[in-house]
């Protein structure tokens, strides 16, 4: 499947800890298939640059590391399966909790939907801080980069759009870092509980380089959808 035309049906939830490369996976993942992206932390960001009453409540709760409340996530991403038509999706950074697990399979129910497979991205928790403080983005086009795993080849430029902007996540800091894993820890652990409940659940090793990381998930991707 080369991702044109984008198939319609597929619903894939990426899951895994803060730092395990789910947002530069899925981008691989929705180019490769044809998919939307859809990142919660994405859509929050949004609101919160954007100074909507939900981006204002969000923007301290996700500076400390905490995860914001379910019905303000799970609004912001409903609005956005309405916007447009999306063809395939891939989420990335929702369900976060066993709660918005069971809101998403509604959501989807409503617009004829259903999950076509999950993928667990497992990462060894030691290298997750490392992940995370050092990593920067692309302002123009949203390339991610990290200081010591992956500099633009050319200094200071993007290697994908040209551009000379780059900026940092405000909960990239070792504090914020120690919150998100215990919120992932504590709260999100379970939902893959949940997905293998429903028989939907697969699991890729998601260390090693990001190529070679994506040949992975790739690869279960291609056989969930099979
Ligand atoms: P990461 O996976 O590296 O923590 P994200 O960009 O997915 O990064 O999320 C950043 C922050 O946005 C989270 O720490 C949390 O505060 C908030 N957030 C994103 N998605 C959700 C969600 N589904 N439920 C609650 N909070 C969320
Ligand atoms: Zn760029």
């Amino acid at each position: 499947m080369d991702g044109s035309p984008a198939n319609p049906t597929v619903n894939l939830v990426l899951l895994g800890a803060p730092g395990a490369g789910k947002g530069t996976q899925a981008r691989l993942l929705a180019e490769r298939f044809g998919l939307t992206q859809l990142s919660t932390g994405d859509l929050l960001r949004e609101a919160v640059n954007a100074g909507t009453p939900a981006g204002d409540a969000a923007a301290d709760i996700m500076q400390r590391g905490e995860l914001v409340p379910d019905e303000i996530v799970t609004k912001i991403l409903a609005d956005r399966l309405d916007r447009g038509d999306l063809g395939g999706v891939i989420f990335d950074g929702y369900p976060r909790t066993v709660a918005q697990a069971h809101a998403l399979e509604g959501i989807l129910a409503g617009r004829g939907r259903a999950v076509t497979a999950t993928i667990s991205l497992d990462v060894h928790h030691e290298s997750i801080a490392e992940r995370i403080c050092g990593r920067f983005t692309c302002a123009g086009c949203g390339e991610g980069y990290h200081d010591r795993f992956k500099l633009p080849q050319a200094e200071g430029v993007c290697d994908k759009c040209g551009g000379s902007d780059f900026g940092r996540r405000a909960d990239d800091t070792s504090e914020a870092v120690l919150t998100r894993l215990a919120a992932y820890a504590e709260q999100t652990a379970p939902v893959e509980e949940f997905y293998e409940s429903r028989d939907v659940l697969h699991r890729a090793d998601a260390m090693g380089a990001i190529g070679a990381v994506s040949k992975r998930l790739s690869a279960c991707v291609e056989e969930a959808l099979a």
